[in-house]
């Protein structure tokens, strides 16, 4: 099918995107699979979205060097492919003075690997940081910062289709035939040949080896949930704020996370699950917490709470084991790059991951840069962003800047236009959501659905509009066509 790939990869997620716009700089045929309707519908739309300065990691170890490399990377990675990207800083508080020496110890940890700037303070210093939180002494991460996990990811991908990568959709990867020189690609969607197949399954990472010969990996699932609070309050935090983690926690802590477009998250929990596709919200961890949060932060409000989701991370130590994996970025055989148990902190490490991927191939081969590689993708319009003479200057130019479809976060016909026309082909109300905005507000699209299914059907011809991948058609069949009797 389509003739013989050089890099073929499994995994439309931020480290499958990023690869992909990495190859796309050489003279190669890059195909990239996803068995999902959208990038970014596993664990990299599912997480904090905080670019780590590295001081969590252990020592010498891969996770490290890469967080290290990645987070200085982000920023001009996010300009260049038109995302979010906004140095926050971050607190990691100690609520009690049991908890300093774990400060102490973070920040020595955080020396070593590398990162930058990092203090202890104390109750004053934390008041003109972050008036509202209570704690006795704090770490304070000045180069710590946020994205937007979907632009980002969103953003890669993009940027790759414009450099003549390929990406497929609702493309699942089911067999891996390797032969002399090549590999051949079962898919849902036909065979495919490769000459190298890059495996970023993350949750389904162990499975996706297994297919290339490579057993011994077992991914065990940890879920983490989050509420997500109200633009309203946005407010009452600036700076990312952390606790000293419980011990033995497959997480950080349940931390509180401002988000790029103004809202607060509050999570994310850590427990040890059995299905690794298993994002449901349980009212226990809900609860939980929202008690957690409140311990930082006490002006907090149930009433404040607009939606709840839940991520997975892909660990490569089961529940009680007491060790951390390192992130496995390696050649298994020739021709076959694994890459699995790409946890926390994956986002921030993905455009070093990458560069790890491509030096990997260097050590086999040239790879020749092309000529007319373009490293710039144009971000979204935020029309809500903008000054009064900067709307207008845009409704002058096309009038569905002048009419509001989602009156929560202020989006326009024009800007859900170009989510629907973006590159990628998306046709899900989610893949919408994510790319514009609009249904993320307080409503969570009671008042704009409507239109935006409107404008999918006229627009774009979707008659089966689906919430997000399958199995969520959202409509069933017509009640009344009012179109048809207009
Ligand atoms: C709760 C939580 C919080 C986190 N917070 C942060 C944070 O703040 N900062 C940070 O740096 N990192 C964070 N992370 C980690 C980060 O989200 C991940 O490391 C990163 O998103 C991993 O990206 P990925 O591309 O490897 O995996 P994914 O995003 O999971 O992508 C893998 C893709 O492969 C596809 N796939 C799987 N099998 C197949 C197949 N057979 N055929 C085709 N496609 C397939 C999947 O559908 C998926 O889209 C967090 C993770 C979690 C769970």
């Amino acid at each position: 099918m389509d003739g013989l790939y050089d890099y073929l990869i499994v995994g439309g997620g931020v480290v499958g995107c990023c690869i992909a716009r990495e190859l796309s700089r050489y003279d190669a045929k890059v195909l990239l699979l996803e068995k999902e309707c959208d990038v970014a519908m596993g664990t990299s739309g599912r997480n904090s979205g905080v670019v780590h300065a590295g001081f969590y990691i252990p020592q010498d170890t891969l996770k490290a060097e890469l967080n290290i490399e990645g987070h200085k990377r982000i920023p001009t990675l996010c300009k260049e492919v038109g995302a979010e990207y906004i140095r926050t800083g971050k607190l990691v508080v100690a609520k009690k003075e049991d908890e300093i020496p774990y400060l102490e110890e973070l920040r020595a940890r955080g020396e070593r690997n590398g990162t930058r700037g990092l203090k202890i303070i104390g109750r004053e210093e934390i008041k003109k940081i972050q008036p509202n939180i209570g704690a006795v002494k704090a770490l304070y991460s000045p180069t710590s910062g946020i994205v937007d996990p979907f632009q980002l990811t969103i953003g890669l991908a993009e940027n790759a289709l414009m450099n003549d990568a390929e990406i497929k959709l609702n493309t699942q990867v089911t067999g891996v035939n390797p032969g002399e020189g090549s590999f051949g690609v079962e898919t849902s969607g036909g065979v495919y040949e490769t000459r190298y197949l890059i495996n970023c399954a993350g949750l389904y990472a162990d499975r996706v080896s297994a297919m290339a010969g490579v057993d011994g990996y077992r991914i065990y699932p940890c879920r983490g949930e989050y509420h997500i609070l109200d633009k309203r309050v946005g407010d009452l935090l600036n700076t990312l704020v952390y606790p000293v983690p419980p011990k033995d926690s497959g997480g950080l802590g349940v931390h509180l996370t401002p988000t790029v477009d103004g809202n607060i998250m509050l999570g994310p929990s850590a427990d040890y699950i059995q299905e690794v596709c298993d994002v449901c919200n349980t009212p226990d961890v809900m609860e939980q917490l929202y008690v957690e949060a409140s311990e930082m932060l006490p002006s907090l409000k149930r009433g404040d709470f607009i939606r709840s989701f839940s991520g997975i991370r892909p660990k490569l130590v089961p529940e009680g084991s007491g060790e951390t994996a390192d992130f496995v970025v390696r050649e298994e055989y020739e021709g076959f790059i694994n890459l699995v148990g790409i946890e926390s902190p994956g986002l921030t490490a993905a455009p070093a991951i990458a560069e790890r991927v491509i030096n990997l191939i260097c050590g086999r081969e040239e790879l020749r840069p092309k000529k007319d590689f373009n490293p710039l993708r144009k971000g979204p319009v935020r029309f809500s962003s903008l000054s009064d003479e900067e709307k207008a200057s845009l409704i002058g130019k096309d009038p569905g800047y002048g009419e509001i479809v989602c009156r929560c976060e202020t989006v326009t016909r024009k800007e859900v236009l170009d989510a629907l026309n973006n590159p990628l082909g998306a046709r899900s109300m989610n893949a919408v959501k994510v790319r514009c905005r609009a249904s993320m507000g307080r409503c969570q699209g009671g008042f704009c659905w409507p239109k935006i299914v409107e404008l999918m059907d006229e627009e774009k011809g979707v008659k089966n509009i689906r919430l997000s991948c399958f199995g969520s058609g959202m409509f069933v069949g017509g009640t009344k066509d009012l179109r048809r009797n207009k």
